[in-house]
């Protein structure tokens, strides 16, 4: 069963090894874990619905509970220590359009606000409910999950949004096909969920962006149906497309997502490359990104990352006799791990593989073979749940992320992981941090930085903690002129951030497209915008 305050399925366990806790210790020191909070003492907390009846709407508090926040610390916290302060009044299940139309014209009706909810995997806040003196209602899209449509000839297939990746997958892999959009959070994330907070998967290089992979799409909106038609191209005005990519549940509810889909591939292979420095490693990936030698994964760890990955992988003979030889290359304190991917026909990869390799050789690169890279493939999906056992020591683990270009991006990393120890210095605490380029392009990449910290047990001290470094860090990037998100969207989180990004007039602009789209403001409101968000 899927765990209701932490990651994944709880019959599923990540045990850190005792070298990597030691580690870990000695870094930041001994953790303490907190008490968590029961399901059963929750659900008592949660008040009475205030939402007339309706037949697809579900009031039980356990579902209300589970609905109540996504994936990020701060929900985390919420969850662990019991702390939640406002829940939804009640969960609707459409299994169609036409129950998503019911909805909808239900809740203009009673003036009711709408929280759609694809697989709650957000880091970001944009599931949070707030105060509210309209009832709030959770949307779960979970029964909308079927293939509608697949056209072999165009390669688009259609579904209901509310399909998790695996099942999505599955249904493709049936007719020899597939998405090849593999964000971490697969497991537990929707395709509607991608398209609105503009997702990005693991294979990105390949595949797209889901940007990339929307064709068309059906969004039930307060003042009407929008359909978006699928063509190859168009110059027909601005890409309607756009408006819902990144609209985080704003605009409507998406009901139907037709994307561009790829024969699976014949052959798949991901390799390892170690440089002896971050230097020579991010000129290195650069060159290949410039080059595009037609890779489907490109990742680029920092030495700190690089080290606490060993570490993590256990297996500690078979890594020393690695880190023996890699010395001898001159790959020693400071050196960085480079995977690469590449999936497609056998002599496409043999090519991909060959010329990044040609590229890296020539930048002191050391390849290392396919054993990491495999490795990394069997558990891309289940690092995540190191956040569970992280937990249960005593440690919080927090990521942020943005993209900028590649004069940007060294000072980047260094200043955003500067701001986070330097958050967490004025308590004396210490902060084990490390970054890797995640997602890499011509002009620049995705930074991307985990930031792990002992927490103190006392809810409202973890709450601040969290939120001084996730500001410090979040200044850092915009000082330093990236996105505030490559990947995770904006949410209550960034919300702050978004006119530095935009200005005002951008700003503007997209409170006064939505406000067409919902003229009651009863779509997820408080999220993507900053606060004061009522068009007049
Ligand atoms: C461990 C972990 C790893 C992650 N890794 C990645 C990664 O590699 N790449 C990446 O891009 N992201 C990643 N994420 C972030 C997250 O998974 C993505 O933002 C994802 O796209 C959210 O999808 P979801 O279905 O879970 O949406 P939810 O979290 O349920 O909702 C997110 C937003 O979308 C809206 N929404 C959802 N469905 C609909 C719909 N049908 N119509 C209208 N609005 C809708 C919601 O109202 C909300 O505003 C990760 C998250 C976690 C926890």
């Amino acid at each position: 069963m899927r765990r209701w305050n932490g990651w994944g399925d709880d019959s599923i366990t990540y045990a850190i090894n005792a070298d990597a806790l030691s580690f870990l210790q000695a870094r930041i020191g001994q953790g303490t874990p907190p008490k968590d909070a029961e399901l059963v003492q929750v659900c008592k907390q949660v008040p009475d619905s205030r939402l007339p009846a309706h037949s697809l709407i579900d009031t039980d508090a356990m579902g209300r509970v589970k609905h109540s926040l996504g994936q990020s610390l701060p929900d985390w916290l919420k969850m662990r220590f019991g702390k939640i302060s406002h829940f939804p009044d009640g969960v609707a299940y459409p299994e169609s359009t036409a129950d998503v139309r019911d909805l909808l014209d239900y809740a203009r009706q009673h003036g009711i606000t709408l929280i759609p909810y694809g697989g709650g995997t957000s880091v970001v806040g944009h599931l949070a409910v707030t105060e509210s003196v309209q009832p709030i209602l959770s949307v779960d899209m979970s029964r909308m999950s079927q293939l509608l449509n697949l056209d072999k000839e165009a390669q688009l297939a259609t579904f209901g949004a509310g399909v998790f990746g695996p099942d999505l997958e599955a249904q493709l892999r049936a007719h020899g096909y597939t998405l090849g959009h593999f964000p971490q959070s697969f497991e537990y994330s929707t395709l509607g969920g991608w398209v609105v907070t503009r997702s990005s998967g693991q294979q990105s290089l390949r595949y797209g962006r889901i940007e990339q992979l929307l064709a068309g799409a059906r969004v039930e909106t307060p003042a009407g149906r929008l359909d978006i038609k699928t063509f190859p191209a168009s110059a027909a005005g601005p890409d309607l497309r756009e408006i819902l990519l990144g609209s985080e549940g704003r605009m409507g509810i998406l009901t139907e997502v037709t994307v561009r889909i790829t024969p699976l591939p014949a052959c798949e292979e991901f390799h390892a490359v170690f440089f002896p420095d971050w230097d020579v490693a991010q000129t290195a990936v650069r060159a290949i990104s410039q080059t595009r030698p037609g890779l489907s994964m490109l990742r680029l760890s920092n030495a700190t990352e690089t080290l606490t990955s060993l570490t993590l992988a256990g297996h500690k003979k078979l890594i020393g006799l690695l880190e023996s030889y890699l010395r001898l290359r001159a790959c020693d304190e400071g050196k960085c791990v480079m995977l690469i991917g590449a999936s497609g026909e056998k002599s496409q990869v043999r090519h991909a593989i060959k010329l990044a390799l040609k590229i890296t050789s020539q930048y002191k690169g050391v390849h290392v073979g396919k054993a990491m890279g495999d490795k990394w493939k069997q558990g891309r999906f289940r690092n995540v749940y190191l956040r569970n056992s992280a937990w249960q020591q005593g440690y919080a683990i927090d990521t942020v992320e943005t993209a900028c270009d590649w004069p940007r991006v060294k000072t980047m990393m260094l200043s955003m992981e500067q701001a986070g120890r330097d958050a967490m210095a004025i308590e004396n605490e210490l902060v084990h941090t490390y970054t890797h380029l995640s997602h890499l392009y011509g002009q620049g990449a995705s930074v991307y930085s985990t930031f792990v910290y002992r927490l103190t047990g006392d809810y409202e001290h973890d709450y601040a903690r969290w939120r001084r470094l996730k500001s410090a860090v979040s200044a850092a990037i915009v000082a330093n002129g990236g996105t505030i998100s490559h990947q995770h969207g904006v949410g209550s989180d960034h919300a702050p951030y978004l006119e530095a990004e935009k200005g005002s007039l951008g700003v503007s602009s997209m409170r006064h497209l939505f406000k067409h789209f919902d003229p009651q403001g009863i779509m997820n409101p408080g999220k993507l915008l900053p606060a004061e968000d009522v068009v007049q």
